[in-house]
């Protein structure tokens, strides 16, 4: 199928997009890496008057050391991701869920602010950014605006963005030292959207949990951050039945839907499976993990 018609214009600099935004708002959509949104437009289950093209703002493409953590701008690719050594020493969770991410064709296009700003309630990142508290900056007419991923997400494919908002920036914390991290996810076929994905994050004090942080994807409409499941590690030895005792919480407390993929029963046995798997992980990489510095 083709799209229906729309006007296009591309733009070079954030200002010029809000100010296409402002005009236009609410028959506009920007495009970023195109990997969700030509799909949406081709299949016409979004027909906009116009497409705002972000691929020449250059000022939104970056990687760099901020704050105690990694800023990452919005149009940064997310093979440009997958590839940065500082990500890779700073956000360890992040390069660990990046190769999952469809494949690299798509992910040579896709950008990290696309995927966070589309909310497939199975994609990977936006669960990443629930499990390590990521900030999501976001530029409007009235300012610019930080989110946690809790105030981001709203439900299936829906964020609290306004139609003349734009995320121009996603900022994820340093771990700290003695922490270990785990992506997993289980998916039909690989490059597939994750029937369900589990993150995790394992801080250790001594020998026991000093921090627990769990969250999933494919188990509800928008990211799902376990805390129950987080205190009941924390204090604890972190051995195999206290890491089984938080994966049972998990099990118990997801309400996952039944859909064409998957039924609800059988996600949620995925989701008690992957979370012990990505603990027992996490642990392992904690005790064995260097101090880190940005
Ligand atoms: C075959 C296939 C398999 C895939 N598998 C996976 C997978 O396993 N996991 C996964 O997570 N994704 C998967 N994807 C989606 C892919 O990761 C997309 O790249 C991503 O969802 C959207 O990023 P994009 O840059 O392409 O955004 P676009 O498609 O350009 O835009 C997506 C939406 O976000 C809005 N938007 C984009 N940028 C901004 C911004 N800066 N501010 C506000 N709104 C914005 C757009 O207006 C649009 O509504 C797959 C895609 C394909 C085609």
């Amino acid at each position: 199928m083709k799209p229906a018609a729309f006007e296009y214009v591309a733009v070079r600099t954030t200002e010029e997009a809000l100010a296409e935004l402002a005009r236009d708002g609410q028959d506009a959509r920007l495009l970023a890496g195109g990997q969700s949104l030509m799909p949406i437009l081709n299949m016409r289950l979004a027909t906009p008057r116009r497409l705002i093209d972000l691929n020449r703002v250059g000022e939104l493409a970056y990687i760099r050391a901020h704050d105690g953590g990694v800023a990452i701008g919005a149009m940064t690719r997310q093979r440009a991701v997958e590839k940065s050594a500082l990500v890779a020493r700073c956000v360890p969770l992040l390069a660990d869920a990046m190769p999952w991410v469809g494949h690299f064709q798509i992910r040579n296009r896709g950008t990290i602010g696309g995927s966070l700003a589309h909310a497939d309630p199975a994609a990977e990142l936006p669960a990443v950014a629930a499990c390590l508290d990521a900030r999501v900056t976001v530029r409007g007419p009235a300012g610019t605006r930080t989110l946690t991923a809790d105030q981001l997400y709203w439900t299936y494919l829906t964020t609290t963005l306004a139609p003349t908002e734009i995320l121009t920036e996603v900022w994820f914390p340093t771990a700290p030292s003695r922490t270990g991290h785990a992506w997993l996810e289980f998916a039909r076929r690989h490059g597939d959207y994750a029937l369900v994905g589990v993150a995790a994050a394992i801080m250790l004090e001594e020998d026991s949990v000093a921090e627990a942080r769990l969250a999933l994807t494919g188990v509800g409409a928008r990211p799902v951050r376990a805390r129950d499941a987080e205190r009941r590690l924390v204090g604890r030895r972190p051995d195999d039945a206290a890491l089984a005792d938080a994966a049972e919480r998990v099990k118990q407390v997801t309400e996952p839907q039944s859909d064409i993929h998957a039924t609800a029963e059988y996600r949620r046995h995925l989701a008690g499976v992957l979370t012990l798997r990505a603990l027992r992980l996490a642990v392992a990489r904690a005790r064995q993990a260097p101090p880190v510095t940005t």
